[in-house]
Protein backbone atom coordinates (compact mmCIF):
# COMPACT_ATOMS: atom_id res chain seq x y z
CA UNK A 1 0.00 0.00 0.00
CA UNK A 2 1.40 3.68 -1.18
CA UNK A 3 1.55 6.64 0.75
CA UNK A 4 -1.57 9.40 -0.11
CA UNK A 5 -0.38 10.96 -3.05
CA UNK A 6 -0.23 14.85 -2.80
CA UNK A 7 -4.07 16.60 -3.02
CA UNK A 8 -4.60 18.61 -5.46
CA UNK A 9 -6.42 21.86 -3.77
CA UNK A 10 -9.87 21.89 -5.51
CA UNK A 11 -11.09 24.87 -7.13
CA UNK A 12 -14.11 25.92 -9.54
CA UNK A 13 -11.38 25.41 -13.23
CA UNK A 14 -9.80 21.56 -11.77
CA UNK A 15 -13.03 20.12 -10.15
CA UNK A 16 -13.50 18.24 -12.97
CA UNK A 17 -10.28 17.17 -14.05
CA UNK A 18 -9.65 16.01 -10.41
CA UNK A 19 -13.46 14.48 -10.16
CA UNK A 20 -14.15 13.28 -13.55
CA UNK A 21 -12.98 10.09 -13.28
CA UNK A 22 -16.08 9.37 -10.54
CA UNK A 23 -17.68 8.57 -14.16
CA UNK A 24 -14.99 7.73 -16.06
CA UNK A 25 -14.04 10.55 -17.54
CA UNK A 26 -11.04 12.55 -18.25
CA UNK A 27 -11.84 16.33 -18.49
CA UNK A 28 -9.71 18.56 -20.30
CA UNK A 29 -10.70 22.73 -20.91
CA UNK A 30 -12.03 22.98 -24.47
CA UNK A 31 -12.32 26.48 -26.28
CA UNK A 32 -15.46 26.68 -28.50
CA UNK A 33 -13.89 29.90 -29.74
CA UNK A 34 -10.79 28.32 -31.18
CA UNK A 35 -11.00 24.89 -30.01
CA UNK A 36 -7.84 24.32 -28.64
CA UNK A 37 -7.35 22.82 -25.58
CA UNK A 38 -5.75 24.61 -21.67
CA UNK A 39 -3.51 21.77 -19.26
CA UNK A 40 -3.44 22.95 -16.53
CA UNK A 41 -7.18 23.92 -16.11
CA UNK A 42 -7.65 28.10 -15.91
CA UNK A 43 -10.59 30.33 -17.10
CA UNK A 44 -9.66 30.65 -20.23
CA UNK A 45 -7.79 29.58 -23.00
CA UNK A 46 -3.75 30.39 -22.98
CA UNK A 47 -4.24 30.33 -27.19
CA UNK A 48 -7.00 32.98 -27.21
CA UNK A 49 -7.73 34.45 -24.35
CA UNK A 50 -11.22 33.51 -24.72
CA UNK A 51 -13.32 33.12 -21.82
CA UNK A 52 -15.53 30.74 -23.60
CA UNK A 53 -14.08 27.47 -22.27
CA UNK A 54 -15.42 24.05 -20.63
CA UNK A 55 -14.59 20.86 -19.56
CA UNK A 56 -14.67 18.43 -22.06
CA UNK A 57 -14.38 14.65 -21.81
CA UNK A 58 -11.54 13.50 -24.44
CA UNK A 59 -10.68 10.02 -25.34
CA UNK A 60 -8.28 8.71 -22.75
CA UNK A 61 -6.40 7.54 -24.77
CA UNK A 62 -2.16 8.17 -25.68
CA UNK A 63 0.88 7.07 -26.00
CA UNK A 64 4.08 7.30 -24.00
CA UNK A 65 6.03 10.93 -25.06
CA UNK A 66 8.76 10.01 -22.44
CA UNK A 67 9.23 8.71 -19.48
CA UNK A 68 12.05 8.08 -16.35
CA UNK A 69 12.13 4.98 -13.57
CA UNK A 70 12.01 6.06 -9.84
CA UNK A 71 13.97 4.20 -7.45
CA UNK A 72 14.06 6.48 -4.84
CA UNK A 73 11.31 5.95 -1.89
CA UNK A 74 11.30 9.83 -1.49
CA UNK A 75 8.20 9.08 1.48
CA UNK A 76 8.15 6.23 3.62
CA UNK A 77 6.66 3.32 2.37
CA UNK A 78 6.58 4.44 -0.84
CA UNK A 79 6.68 0.89 -3.28
CA UNK A 80 10.03 1.51 -6.03
CA UNK A 81 10.17 1.48 -8.56
CA UNK A 82 8.02 3.10 -10.62
CA UNK A 83 6.98 4.66 -14.01
CA UNK A 84 6.70 8.47 -14.36
CA UNK A 85 5.76 8.84 -17.89
CA UNK A 86 4.52 12.36 -19.93
CA UNK A 87 1.84 10.89 -21.66
CA UNK A 88 0.18 12.60 -25.25
CA UNK A 89 -3.32 12.38 -25.45
CA UNK A 90 -5.02 11.32 -28.23
CA UNK A 91 -7.10 14.04 -30.27
CA UNK A 92 -5.71 16.72 -27.67
CA UNK A 93 -2.76 18.23 -29.58
CA UNK A 94 -0.32 20.13 -27.09
CA UNK A 95 -1.34 18.88 -24.04
CA UNK A 96 0.81 16.31 -22.04
CA UNK A 97 0.14 14.98 -18.61
CA UNK A 98 2.37 14.08 -16.18
CA UNK A 99 1.76 10.61 -14.31
CA UNK A 100 2.42 7.27 -13.67
CA UNK A 101 2.78 4.02 -16.03
CA UNK A 102 0.75 1.13 -13.99
CA UNK A 103 -0.02 -2.69 -14.48
CA UNK A 104 3.29 -4.02 -16.22
CA UNK A 105 6.45 -4.54 -15.29
CA UNK A 106 8.71 -1.64 -15.69
CA UNK A 107 10.62 -3.08 -18.03
CA UNK A 108 8.05 -3.35 -20.93
CA UNK A 109 8.10 0.00 -20.57
CA UNK A 110 8.79 2.31 -23.77
CA UNK A 111 8.82 5.02 -25.74
CA UNK A 112 5.35 5.55 -27.86
CA UNK A 113 3.98 2.83 -26.46
CA UNK A 114 0.01 3.13 -26.85
CA UNK A 115 -2.08 3.98 -23.23
CA UNK A 116 -4.98 4.36 -21.85
CA UNK A 117 -6.27 6.40 -18.61
CA UNK A 118 -7.26 4.17 -15.44
CA UNK A 119 -8.53 6.37 -12.61
CA UNK A 120 -6.98 6.17 -8.88
CA UNK A 121 -9.12 7.29 -6.75
CA UNK A 122 -7.98 8.58 -3.33
CA UNK A 123 -10.77 10.76 -0.74
CA UNK A 124 -12.79 11.59 -3.39
CA UNK A 125 -9.21 12.50 -5.74
CA UNK A 126 -9.87 10.53 -8.95
CA UNK A 127 -6.02 10.82 -10.09
CA UNK A 128 -5.58 9.56 -14.01
CA UNK A 129 -3.10 7.30 -14.16
CA UNK A 130 -2.49 5.05 -17.30
CA UNK A 131 -1.62 1.31 -18.79
CA UNK A 132 -0.65 0.27 -21.31
CA UNK A 133 -2.85 -1.05 -24.14
CA UNK A 134 -2.56 -4.97 -24.81
ZN1 LIG B 1 -9.16 29.61 -27.56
Amino acid sequence: MNPPRPRPKLDAFNTPFWTGGAEGKLNIVHCADCGQYTHPPLPLCRHCQSENVAPEAVAGTGAIDTYTINHQAWVPGLEVPYVIARVRLDGVPGVYLTTNIVGSPIEDVAFDDPVRVVFEEQSGIFYPLFEKVA
